[in-house]
């Protein structure tokens, strides 16, 4: 700004430096005043470029139709300074802002669209890494299953959509893939699978089981379970909320919110696909399951080498943390050979 006001001061000199008479505008309208010019009157001052006019990036000049000049963008300084032609910015705040009170309404994918995207603002955003260690997405949407790339992750999550609503049941995981309000994120979990915000983080090969002769749950039902904490959070964020902070469900399960999930859909899902009987539970409490390493996102039958690396880990590192390894001890043993 303090270099254009220079520029046009120049230019006012410039073109005002052969002498004249003190202007007044006015005149004609029969007003006499002095008028407010730099130099007091003593040079016309006045602005030929009225005739320029700006379209796009570039300057027309009116008088000839010719392009007088194009306006040259430093692109690094407009992109510090986000001028509205050069940015794109939402001009509505995000129908989802609701869901993301630390995010600016206005912003897009959390300002970091390197990252994360958002192209429909609906449907499962399935995250995985290509053969060159690439961040890819893949959008489910209920329907195009049949286009998923040929990625183990994605294939495994594709196997566990069609087992889990095959039989009418998985309805969370239908409602997030179809659901056009609704846009969750799927992720590989390194370890355990969690749900957190709008983001899915699920272990393909990881159930649980009670142990013994128990049923052992596929991680398809530990997806479903998973997809129904997320999806409860955003059409329901008030009793969500209220169910996360209810302990009365002790001590059969950390909160309501877990009580709801683990009654609900992993009880219907898992008998429709047959892991219990009509007389079965998934597990007896909350508490009472262990996670265990399966062959298969549809599996129940355990991994025991994978279920093993999968407790001695979690044995020393609460071993390294001093902690007590008395469950993460009977579970190594348990899977030992
Ligand atoms: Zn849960």
């Amino acid at each position: 700004m303090k270099h254009l006001l220079f520029s046009l001061l120049c230019l006012a000199f410039l073109l005002g430096s052969t002498r004249a008479h003190a202007q007044n505008p006015y005149k004609e309208f029969g007003i006499e005043i002095e008028p407010l010019t730099l130099s007091k009157g003593t040079y016309n001052e006045f602005f030929t470029n009225d005739s320029l006019v700006r379209i796009g990036s570039v300057i027309l000049d009116t008088r000839n139709n010719r392009i007088a000049r194009f306006v040259v963008v430093d692109t690094a300084y407009s992109e510090a300074t986000l001028e509205p032609e050069l940015t794109v910015r939402f001009l509505q705040p995000d129908p989802y802002a609701a869901y993301y009170p630390d995010l600016s309404p206005y912003s897009y994918a959390a300002n970091n669209p390197l990252f994360y995207t958002d192209p429909t603002g609906k449907y499962i955003v399935i995250h995985y890494y290509d053969d060159d260690n690439g961040d890819q997405t893949f959008i489910f949407d209920g329907t195009n299953g049949s286009e998923a790339p040929d990625n183990a992750f994605v294939q495994a999550f594709m196997a566990a959509y069609n087992y889990a609503t095959s039989n009418g049941e998985g309805t969370a995981l239908l409602e997030a893939a179809t659901n056009s309000d609704l846009s969750i994120n799927l992720g590989a979990a390194v370890g355990d699978s969690y749900a957190k915000g709008d983001w899915v983080f699920w272990n393909p090969t990881q159930g649980i089981t009670d142990g013994g002769n128990a049923p052992v749950i596929s991680p398809a039902i530990m997806l479903e379970h998973e997809m129904d904490h997320s999806v409860d959070r955003m059409l329901n964020p008030d009793s969500h909320a209220q169910n996360q902070a209810d302990k009365s469900s002790m001590p059969h399960a950390r909160n309501m919110e877990e009580q709801r999930v683990m009654e609900g859909t992993e009880q219907r899902t898992a008998r429709s696909v047959g892991e219990i009987g009509a007389g079965q539970r998934t597990r007896a409490n909350y508490f009472s399951a262990h996670p265990v390493m399966t062959t298969g996102s549809t599996s129940t039958i355990i991994d025991r080498r994978a279920s093993y690396m999968y407790w001695k880990n979690r044995y020393n590192q609460r071993k390294r943390q001093g902690l007590s390894t008395a469950w993460e001890e009977a579970n190594m043993k348990r899977y030992k050979n």
